[in-house]
């Protein structure tokens, strides 16, 4: 982890400076000092609203580039045919949803540079709609362009209609107390009970770790109070005062304009992301199911809210996307947003929607995908909680929990305390154990009790529709090594890949091999994050959804923590260009990966009888020429290839040394079958034993020739494939 040599930016118009030991111990400790060279802990604050350059340099001279997103419509959803199975409703191919929220229009000014690093726990108080910029880098802070100017007054945040379905909604919880700074101070919470006590005290206590230090977000008050209780810390940044600017109302219909709504430089509203379900579903309905899985719980009130909402992606044949755990195809889940404020998650689901949609029948790994496997997103499990966000604009706010006042209605709504109920530790898997609170305007607050949350037992709903119980209750119980199906729940941010229990690190699960095995294998692909249970590497967490897939079903479940606690695009609300420059190329690997996992994970999956097949027509071999190949096209099979696919070849050719043969996945991977060598008999007629375990069994497999010498000539006669 980075030194203590750390600069920390954020967008107010101020430039704090540390010196040495300075600020050990309080808010007033640290010393103002404008633009002085330090090469000790800095909090820079610049002021970086609005006049940044497209594409132009963060204060600390690193270029991230800018994303405005020019996003058409997929397509205009019509009308609602919805249907009820048990508690979740079916929605049409071409279904639409009545009208919710508030439209969010995009900012020319959102797009500039540099959010990065939210800060875990402020809510919507007038502290937290800050934006800025934590680096964790060891940029000298000499290449900053200093810019001091005296932190903004508080602004009285402004009462906005929001988040009610088709009608102009009651003002959300905004708070508009004034207050001291609010700090983010670094707090030495080594591993284990230091950790465990700091949460348990009811701090906002980001998720995040360096080394023996946890950080936590909050006022003058919180450093008192972390300091009466006993905790050693120092103010490790100071936010800038909000930026408020509450985004205008477009549209309250989930129509063509809401696929546009959009705040903070390009984030995806709740209705855009809603009405991008619809139009996705209306536009590939072969390949699509949208889904109303429950009700929010400002839905619950008739105080808005919206419908708890997931679309199933697959090639559909019969049976496929039913609320059945007994359906055909192995699934592959995934959500965002369970925590509101951590925008990447949102964004991520949304271009794999379309990664999917857009790419079946021509890219080939979607293609094999999605004719093996069914795809389940859920882009904002927490859509009260998000329209609270994106209420901030430009100023996202940092609710992390749901809307529900009925334990907390009198928090302050100054950082550390919010209403809400943190729906990351409400099930009932181990509730009310470590990493929870009791306090209701916590960021961590359990809830009254376990499965309290209409979202939380609305997705408990899905899950069991979707999975097969396989795992008794036992701490060490395993699920059978034939159990299929994968859960990702996407977080953010620290780069990390987690897996049960959270709970506990006195146990590891009955599958931790397979998990762990999984988990590093996410860790890699995404560049090398950290992974381990979350005791292991960040804190211990009760009462999560990803404990409590694994525990009440026995499917394998992870969360990612995405992205950098440090850097340009780090936080919870990194600038939206990082989302196509960086988070996007190292996401979408890792669910390609996660998905085709979902056939076996825990390696026990019997490979199924998928029958041989043969294409028996001729393709000519050109001399020396270019490669051909014939194609067979494997469906209705499950899970991925053996380790043992046969592939019988019969080619009619003289000098059969000249030939080079390949069996071409359908994800395009290439395995040599034979080289070209001095071998001058005619005619193959062998069959190959490939290693294809790795590949999807369903799609476009292809026998590709090539003829690497001149003179002799022939033909692909036919060939087989049994995978
Ligand atoms: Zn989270």
């Amino acid at each position: 982890m980075p030194s203590s040599r750390s600069i920390r930016t954020s967008s107010t118009g101020m430039t704090l400076e540390r010196a040495p030991g300075a600020g050990s111990s309080g808010p007033s400790s640290p010393e103002c000092v404008a633009g002085v060279p330090r090469t000790t802990v800095v909090a820079h604050a610049v002021r970086g609203s609005e006049v940044r350059p497209a594409g132009g340099a963060a204060p600390g001279g690193v270029r991230c580039p800018l994303d405005v997103p020019s996003r058409a419509p997929v397509g205009r959803s019509t009308a609602v045919s919805a249907v009820r199975i048990g508690s979740v409703r079916m929605i049409g191919a071409t279904g639409r949803r009545s009208g919710q929220g508030r439209a969010v229009q995009p900012s020319p000014t959102s797009a500039r540079y540099g959010r990065s690093e939210g800060v875990h726990g402020s809510g919507f108080g007038p502290f937290s709609c800050s934006t800025l910029h934590r680096r964790r880098t060891t940029v000298k802070s000499t290449r900053r362009s200093l810019v001091t100017l005296a932190i903004a007054g508080v602004t009285a945040a402004a009462v906005i209609n929001g988040g009610v379905p088709g009608t102009a909604g009651p003002a959300p919880e905004v708070a508009a107390a004034q207050a001291g700074p609010t700090y983010v101070y670094k707090v030495h919470a080594p591993l284990g009970k230091a950790a465990q006590n700091l949460l348990s005290r009811g701090f906002d206590v980001l998720e995040q770790r360096e080394g023996d230090y946890l950080f936590v977000l909050g006022d003058s008050a919180a450093g008192q109070k972390l300091k009466s209780e006993g905790f050693t810390s120092v103010i490790d940044e100071v936010l800038p005062a909000p930026q408020w600017t509450p985004p205008s109302r477009k549209s309250q219909q989930l129509d063509a304009g809401a696929l546009e709504e959009t705040y903070y430089g390009g984030y995806r509203t709740v209705n855009a992301q809603f009405a991008h379900l619809d139009a996705v579903a209306s536009q590939y309905p072969n390949l699509t199911q949208a889904v109303d899985y429950g009700d929010s719980w400002k839905k619950t009130q008739g105080a808005g809210g919206y419908d708890l909402r997931a679309i199933c992606i697959t090639k559909k044949n019969a049976g496929d996307c039913a609320l059945s755990s007994t359906a055909p195809k192995p699934r592959f889940f995934v959500m965002g947003q369970l925590h509101a404020r951590e925008l990447t998650t949102g964004d991520v689901a949304y271009r794999w929607i379309d990664h999917l949609t857009q790419g079946y029948g021509s890219d080939p790994e979607v293609t094999a995908l999605l004719d093996s496997t069914e795809v389940w997103v859920v882009p904002i499990a927490n859509p009260d909680g998000v329209n609270i966000v994106q209420q901030g604009g430009n100023t996202p706010r940092f609710q992390r929990k749901n809307a529900n006042t009925t334990n907390g209605s009198n928090c302050s709504g100054t950082s550390g305390s919010h209403v809400g109920i943190d729906l990351n530790r409400n099930t009932n898997s181990h509730w009310g154990g470590e990493g929870t609170s009791a306090q209701p305007c916590a960021e961590t607050y359990k809830g009254p009790s376990a499965n309290s949350e209409v979202e939380t037992r609305a997705l408990q709903a899905l899950w069991r529709n979707l999975y097969k119980d396989r795992r008794g209750t036992g701490n060490t119980d395993a699920a059978p090594a034939d159990t299929t199906g994968v859960v990702i729940s996407m977080h953010s941010y620290s780069n990390l890949v987690l897996f049960p229990w959270g709970w506990t690190t006195q146990y590891k699960t009955g599958n931790d091999t397979a998990l762990r095995g999984m988990a590093r294998e996410m860790a890699s692909i995404a560049g090398g994050w950290q992974y381990g249970q979350p005791g292991e590497v960040l804190y211990n967490a009760s009462g999560a959804t990803d404990d409590w897939v694994y525990d009440d079903l026995g499917v394998a479940s992870f969360v990612w923590e995405i992205g950098p606690g440090s850097g340009s695009c780090s936080g919870f609300h990194p600038a939206y260009s990082c989302q196509a420059s960086t988070f996007w190329p190292k996401v979408k690997p890792m669910l390609m990966y996660s998905a085709k996992k979902a056939a076996n994970p825990y390696g026990g999956a019997t490979p199924g009888t998928c029958a041989k097949a043969t294409n028996d027509g001729d393709v000519n071999i050109p001399d020396a020429g270019a490669a051909v190949s014939s194609t067979i096209n494997v469906s209705g099979c499950t899970g991925n290839a053996s380790a043992t696919t046969q592939v019988e070849v019969h080619v009619k050719h003289t000098y059969r040394g000249d030939l080079v043969l390949d069996l071409v996945a359908p994800d395009g991977t290439a395995y040599r079958l034979k080289p070209s060598n001095n071998d001058s008999a005619d005619n193959i007629d062998t069959t190959y034993t490939v290693n294809a375990s790795t590949e999807v069994r369903n799609g476009a497999w292809k026998l590709q020739v090539q003829d690497v010498y001149s003179s002799d000539t022939g033909y692909i006669d036919s060939w087989s494939l049994t995978t």
